[in-house]
């Protein structure tokens, strides 16, 4: 038996202005989306936006429904959109922003499993890392430099192949 140890990088932004410009701007349009969320049943908004590699930035935010489990995350609903618009561009970096309205988010909103697996999908596609900035309204942003940090051990096509 072998015991084994995943670690992962991150960098804290205390505030927007430390950020690489390109960076900057994805936090902007991630939290400028949120205000568009349709969060009647949850009030949790959540905005996200993708940098594309032809620097087109693309937005989206959480969608709910009467039905509860047919409602989406911000972070599918945009990248979705985005590769359906985009097919051919990859996706430089994901800007997730939390923005409830019924309390301020003390810490970065991390993304749910399910959107760090399609993350990784884009990854793979394109075979470029996807940096991911998980941000609040203001304030502090974490910054992972590939979805395939915060999903490790990931299922993938590779496994579907037999690879
Ligand atoms: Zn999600």
């Amino acid at each position: 038996m072998d015991k084994k140890t995943i670690y992962i990088n991150y960098q804290v932004y205390h505030n927007k202005e430390e950020m690489p410009a390109d960076l900057q701007k994805v936090v902007d349009a991630a939290r400028k989306s949120s205000l568009n969320a349709y969060a009647p049943y949850s009030s949790f908004r959540v905005g996200a936006a993708v940098l594309l590699s032809n620097d087109i930035v693309f937005c989206g935010n959480n969608q709910e429904n009467a039905s509860y489990p047919e409602g989406l995350c911000a972070e599918r609903v945009t990248l979705f959109a985005a590769m359906a618009n985009y097919p051919q561009e990859s996706i430089k970096a994901i800007a997730i922003c939390g923005n409830p309205i019924h309390f301020q988010l003390p810490h970065p909103l991390s993304p749910c499993g399910a959107c760090r697996q399609v993350m990784v999908e884009y990854e793979n596609k394109f075979h470029h890392p996807i940096q991911v900035v998980m941000c609040t309204m203001s304030g502090e942003c974490i910054v992972v430099e590939s979805a395939k940090d915060l999903l490790p051990l990931q299922f993938s096509s590779n496994d579907l192949n037999g690879k």
